[in-house]
């Protein structure tokens, strides 16, 4: 075969060889040990946890004084939807991950571009046909109907899938037979001629997993597609030699086809990245464990946490506990410390199927949430309802210093209120405070009559003085609760209920529905003090004669 004359065949308008790209894309000036890492989404529109997950690169990159860059791997036009790499910037910009170089929302920065692979044909032509000059590459004219016959055949035989040996029907065909198809204009794709022999294990290093070794590729896959347009395969080689990516961080699927990598980038003689294959995403269905799905798991997409309201830290924190074996330690050691001050290592990343549990988020989140001043906790929940709940951020704003007190009930010292993980359950849990949300959820205590109800209320706002201290107000209600025969200590009218119409524990949580409307809610004096007398009284009262 004369690859010469087959490369000029295939690829008559490309001009430039390997050699142009290597000096238009030369090896980074940075320090040692610099790592240059990316995400690399597609733009479908869905930008998944996965992205974020794996944008971890950018702590590696910027902790090491690399660079992290954002490519676009839109090399499947039919799946595109438009304002995808939008949505991507906009997404992780949330989440502060920021990006060095690559796509922008309306172009794209640095020296290593274009950054959108669909804008990068020429240069996967020019190694494509440079792998057709060496022999390692040809056409293949084979239609779908003759692969799913192949397919067919290899079931039978139950042999393995795939193009290769007596499979490999374009493989060896003479020159005239190719020129024969291409005259009559059939379509063809291009196929990487594969030396590989499966009983050969390669072994590649993996910044995660050690050294694995995988079994060396025997296919003759598919480098360019019919329209000329690389497989992510081919891409990925490609670009993330000629972007200079030190660390291909990416999600433990792509193990399947490392062989097909590794091979290609021994093959063209390049460097190999360090591969880091984090654990897929997994979660409790039941009693077994399964990949989190795009359809069934609405956590998959990254703006559910948006939407929902959780914190960006708290994110940030929820993911470096399931990926980082040590992050937890140093939280714990460090409860006040931004996780950015974390040193990240991907030695300590996990390995296997990383369990997902959005309850195990929103605890992390209460607990971050509890330990913030309320100033903070009044701008995030300001922040998200500007965009989600129009209604409250208008009466936030309206009523900044009431809404900035609620929020700080029960706020500070040793155990502070956990009460909400996210903006959405923060926006119902505070409702109760403002007259204008108010609404009464709870019904009265069961051992509460209606003639208890009106004597405990009556009483309560007859002595109820909003110049007494927390201890004097709460000697009152005691005395109250004892005057009127219930059991002061819960624990006598556990042991005997037939001596008590009830106890104390009733008698407060009265107070607390005519109140808050909820026999469950933070400490009554000090919500009283954040209503105001005259609007604990018209509850009180309202509550009394209704
Ligand atoms: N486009 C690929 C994906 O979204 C990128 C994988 C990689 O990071 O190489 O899965």
């Amino acid at each position: 075969m004369d690859h010469a004359a087959l490369a000029e065949l295939l690829f008559s308008d490309i001009t430039k060889t390997i050699a142009d790209y290597e000096a238009k894309y030369p090896p980074r000036d940075l320090p040692e040990g610099a790592v240059v890492t990316r995400i690399a989404p597609s733009p479908t529109g869905f930008v998944h946890l996965g992205n974020l997950y794996n944008a971890i690169g950018e702590r590696l990159a910027h902790q090491t004084g690399g660079v992290f860059y954002l490519r676009i791997e839109d090399t499947d036009q039919k799946r595109e939807v438009e304002g995808a790499v939008e949505a991507v910037i906009d997404a992780m910009n949330f989440y502060g991950v920021h990006f060095d170089e690559g796509a922008t929302v309306d172009g794209e920065t640095g020296a290593y571009g274009p950054y959108r692979q669909r804008q990068r044909k020429e240069l996967y032509q020019t190694v494509a046909k440079s792998l057709v000059l060496r022999g390692l590459a040809y056409p293949c004219f084979c239609t779908e109907d003759d692969l799913k016959a192949m397919h067919d055949a290899q079931e039978a035989a139950k042999e393995n899938y795939g193009y290769y040996g007596k499979y490999a029907v374009w493989r060896d065909r003479p020159i005239e037979d190719i020129k024969a198809e291409l005259e009559k204009g059939t379509e063809w794709v291009l196929r990487f001629r594969s030396e590989g022999d499966p009983a050969n294990m390669v072994p590649v290093k993996d910044g995660i997993r050690g050294e694995v070794k995988v079994q060396e590729n025997y296919t003759d896959f598919v480098l360019l597609k019919s329209d000329g347009i690389p497989t992510y395969h081919f891409a990925h080689v490609c670009d993330d030699h000629f972007m200079r990516t030190t660390h291909v961080i990416r999600d433990e699927s792509w193990l399947a086809t490392l062989p097909i990598h590794v091979q290609l980038f021994d093959i063209l003689g390049w460097e190999r990245p360090v591969y880091c294959h984090t654990a897929t995403l997994m979660k409790m269905d039941g009693t077994s464990k399964r990949k989190l799905s795009k359809r069934k798991d609405p956590e998959l997409a990254l703006s559910y946490y948006r939407e929902a309201g959780f914190p960006q830290e708290a994110v940030m924190q929820y993911l470096l506990t399931v990926l980082n074996s040590n992050f937890e330690e140093w939280h714990m050691a460090n409860p006040d410390a931004d996780s950015r001050a974390f040193t990240f290592s991907l030695e300590k990343m996990s390995t296997s199927g990383a369990l997902f549990d959005l309850e195990k988020l929103d605890n992390i989140s209460k607990e971050y949430l509890s330990r913030r001043p309320a100033e903070d906790v009044y701008n995030g929940l300001l922040a998200w309802a500007e965009t989600y709940d129009a209604a409250l951020a208008s009466r936030m704003k309206a009523k900044a210093d009431f809404y900035t007190a609620a929020i700080n009930v029960g706020r500070g010292g040793d155990k502070p209120r956990k009460d909400y993980g996210n903006w959405k359950d923060a926006a119902k849990f505070l409702s109760f405070y403002d007259p204008e949300t108010f609404v009464r959820e709870d019904g009265c205590p069961e051992n509460i009559t209606a003639d208890y109800k009106r004597e405990i209320l009556t009483r309560y706002l007859d002595t109820l003085d909003f110049a007494d201290t927390q201890e004097e107000w709460f000697a009152k209600v005691r005395q109250l609760t004892d005057d009127l025969g219930f059991a002061v200590q819960p624990k006598k009218y556990k042991k005997n209920p037939e001596l008590y119409p009830g106890s104390i524990v009733d008698v407060t949580n009265l107070m607390r529905v005519a109140v808050t409307g909820r026999q469950n809610a933070p400490d009554l004096w000090e919500i009283s003090h954040v209503l105001g007398e005259e609007e604990t009284r018209r509850r009180l009262t309202e509550y009394r004669d209704a």
